[in-house]
Order: structure tokens, then C-alpha cells, then sequence
């Protein structure tokens, strides 16, 4: 048999006459990275701050993870979960590390690792109900929240873009203010299961739940016998500069959801949960085919070794804070433009005063790529190695096109 061959471009036509239109998609095709830099089948050379959203943790084709990944996948790629294999269970293990005594199912994205927490949510409002089934099972989440595309996840996304046609949604699900303890508070009632909220609100635009406000949620859930379920999916695995985004608050949720960056590319996700409330699975009240495959593991155990070893937390810690300054400056510089700038480490949104598409084709003509996110933002999502010289390159681009509108 020959030897595969790579791809190396497609047609605009080829594309739009066979992938499915549920994207807006700029005209642009990428087919090779390295660190913080992509190609397009043009050879034009892109600084790249969406990593794939907050994905590629370690930029493009990092040598230590492209070792793991062609090793393991030489090794053994695929067994299912009828069986152990011990990439798994080391990455448990080190999750375990980082999140405190607890267990960990693997899953292939952020949305299944959210429908891990809310079925987790469900299986303890049935021990709370003392055993009976459906009667126990609401869940308080977030107004501007988004946890995914399944109807778990949709349903815990009150954004009609995202529900409208899909309707109904899962029953339970309430919405109170990230940051108003009142608004959470006033939703409980005696069927309440779980508050389950993003650490950091990513999609909505970068806004934050206070440390006061996790705390206090931690009281609430602890008072009525609650689960606390955090989702980490974004702001997780390093991206603010802790391995999560909570630690910065000092509370220890009762389960974590997990994905984009803990794969460095390579498709996994995650729910951790604390040890006490671990036993409420069990075998065959839930599973995947594909979850924590050997392969997906090693590329994951590949990104915390990376992280670990090159102390890339501390880098992002050390280096975000000239970064948010500079970009702060901008803000200073253009206020008609610039509303502000939120950041924590390399989860950062700069809230623009208008429609973020123009500034984004803008920033692309100048050679940055970054997504935007609701609110007229638009967010910079560096790898976690990215150099001082590459954040300071995308200000300069940024502030190109911002001085190219005055
Ligand atoms: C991206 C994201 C999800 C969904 O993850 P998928 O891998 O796209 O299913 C869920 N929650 C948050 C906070 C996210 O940012």
C-alpha cells in the first residue's frame, strides 16, 4: 500500500457544498501550526489566539505531545472502558492531584462532561429524595451561562440562540445572577439537587464569579444539601494561571467538568468528583464507548507534563500581568472603541463598543486570529506558553487596528 497522504487544501466550493452550514465561517483555511503560529493554504503566517478556543494548550504540535501521541499511537489507541488501561488511570490520578480526593470519568468533550455533572445531580436528588426517582431534581444555573449543545447542556444555557428550535428543554432547570447570592438563594426549594455554574462565564464574555460569591454558593449548596457543580471546561487546566480557576477562591466544589485544554488538541473530557458523592455511580448507570481511550490519555498526560515541567502556570501568572496592562492601555488609548478589558492569566476579553466581527476580520488582516464571544467581546486565548514577545505582538496588532479606525 502507498504511504497516506495529507490533505493539503480544499476548494471554498468543495467545502460549502458538503459541510453542514452550522458555522459562519471567515474564508480561510488552515493546514499547518507550530506553537503560537498558523498557516493558511496560502502561506500566510497567523499569530494564533483562539487555540482552537482555549484548546491547544501548548500551541500547535508541541514536540513532547506529538512524541506521546505517535508513540501511543503506535502502541495502543482504542479498548473501550470493559477494560482498564493504564494511561487512564494515570491521568485519574493526577487529576485526582490537582482537584483533591475524589474520582474521575473520562468522557470525549466539554458538553459530556457536563451531562456527567448533571446526571450526577440527578442520581443525588434521588439519595436525597430518599430513593425515590424524578421527584428531586431541579438545578440552579446561570443567567448568560453556557454549558454545551447537548439538551442537558442546552437546557442549563438560557440563550434562546442556542435553545430556539430545540424546544422543550430538559425540565429543572432555573437561573439566577452570577455574583447576586440572593438571586441563587430564592430559586432553592425542597426538589433542588445542584448549583451549577462556569467558574468564569467564557462564551458570555469573560465575566467572573467572585470569590465571595463561590464561597457563598459553597454555604448555600452545604446548608440545603446541595451539590456544587463547577464547570471548568474553559477556564480550566492552567489557562488563569491555577489549574482551576476556582482555586483562586478557595473552595473545593463536589464535581468539576472539564475538556478544552486538557487534551491539547486531541478530543477528551472529564467530570472529577469528590470522593463522598463517588459511590452515587455505579456499574451501568453510566458510560461512553470512546471516553479516556489510551490514546486521548497519553495526549493529555502529555499537556500536564508539559505544564508541570516548563512551570507554564507560573508563566502565565508572571507574564499576564504586563499583558492585561498593555491591553489596558489600549483601552486608555481608544476609548471609543475599548470599553474595558477583563483578564485572569490568558482568559482574556476586551469589550469593544461595537460589533466585535469587523474588529475581528481586522485583526485577521493584520495577522492575528482570536474569537469573539457575547457582549461584543473579543477574547484572546493564547497557548500557555506563548512568549512575552508574542503577547506583546498581539497588542501592537491590536492596536494597528484600532488606531487604522480613528
Ligand atoms: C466549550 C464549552 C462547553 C462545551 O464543550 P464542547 O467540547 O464544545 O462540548 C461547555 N462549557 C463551557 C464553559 C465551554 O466553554
Amino acid at each position: 500500500m502507498t504511504s497516506p497522504s495529507i490533505v493539503r487544501t480544499v476548494t471554498a466550493e468543495l467545502y460549502d457544498a458538503h459541510v453542514l452550514k452550522n458555522y459562519a465561517r471567515p474564508a480561510l483555511t488552515l493546514v499547518r501550526g507550530r506553537g503560537a503560529q498558523v498557516w493558511d493554504d496560502a502561506g500566510n503566517a497567523y499569530l494564533d489566539f483562539t487555540s482552537g478556543i482555549a484548546v491547544s494548550a501548548l500551541g500547535h504540535c508541541h514536540p513532547h505531545w506529538v512524541a506521546a501521541v505517535q508513540r501511543q499511537a503506535a502502541e495502543l489507541i482504542h479498548v473501550s472502558n470493559l477494560f482498564r488501561n493504564p494511561q487512564q488511570g494515570e491521568l485519574a490520578r493526577r487529576i485526582v492531584g490537582y482537584a483533591g480526593p475524589g474520582r474521575v470519568f473520562f468522557c470525549n468533550s466539554g458538553a459530556e462532561a457536563n451531562e456527567a455533572l448533571i446526571k450526577l445531580a440527578r442520581l443525588h436528588g434521588v439519595q436525597k429524595a430518599g430513593g425515590e426517582d424524578g421527584k428531586c431534581y431541579k438545578i440552579i444555573c446561570a443567567k448568560n451561562a453556557f454549558h454545551g449543545r447537548t439538551f442537558g447542556g442546552m437546557s442549563a444555557t438560557p440563550q434562546e440562540k442556542i435553545q430556539k428550535g430545540f424546544k422543550p428543554m430538559v425540565a429543572g432547570f432555573s437561573f439566577g445572577e452570577i455574583n447576586n447570592l440572593e438571586s441563587f438563594a430564592a430559586l432553592i426549594d425542597a426538589d433542588t439537587a445542584a448549583i451549577f455554574v462556569e467558574t468564569i462565564q467564557g462564551e458570555s464574555g469573560i465575566n467572573p464569579c467572585t470569590p465571595e460569591f463561590l464561597r457563598g454558593l459553597r454555604a448555600l449548596c452545604d446548608q440545603h444539601n446541595l451539590l456544587l457543580l463547577l464547570d471548568e471546561v474553559q477556564c480550566g487546566v492552567g489557562r488563569t494561571g491555577r489549574f482551576y480557576s476556582f482555586e483562586h477562591a478557595g473552595v473545593t466544589p463536589d464535581a468539576i467538568g472539564m475538556a478544552k485544554g486538557l487534551g491539547g488538541g486531541f478530543p477528551i473530557g472529564a467530570m472529577w468528583v469528590r470522593e463522598k458523592h463517588a459511590e452515587l455511580f455505579h456499574p451501568g448507570n453510566h458510560g461512553t464507548t470512546f471516553g479516556g481511550t489510551p490514546l486521548a490519555c497519553a495526549a493529555a498526560l502529555a499537556v500536564l507534563d508539559v505544564i508541570e515541567r516548563d512551570k507554564l502556570m507560573e508563566k502565565v501568572r508572571a507574564q499576564s500581568g504586563p499583558w492585561h496592562a498593555a491591553l489596558r492601555q489600549l483601552a486608555a488609548d481608544f476609548p471609543q472603541h475599548v470599553a474595558g478589558v477583563r483578564g485572569f492569566g490568558y482568559l482574556v476579553g476586551v469589550q469593544l463598543k461595537s460589533d466585535p466581527a469587523p474588529w475581528l476580520a481586522a485583526l485577521r488582516e493584520r495577522g492575528l486570529l482570536a474569537p469573539s464571544a457575547g457582549g461584543n467581546v473579543v477574547r484572546l486565548l493564547p497557548p500557555l506558553n506563548a512568549t512575552a514577545e508574542e503577547l506583546a505582538k498581539s497588542v501592537e496588532i491590536f492596536r494597528a487596528a484600532l488606531a487604522a479606525k480613528t
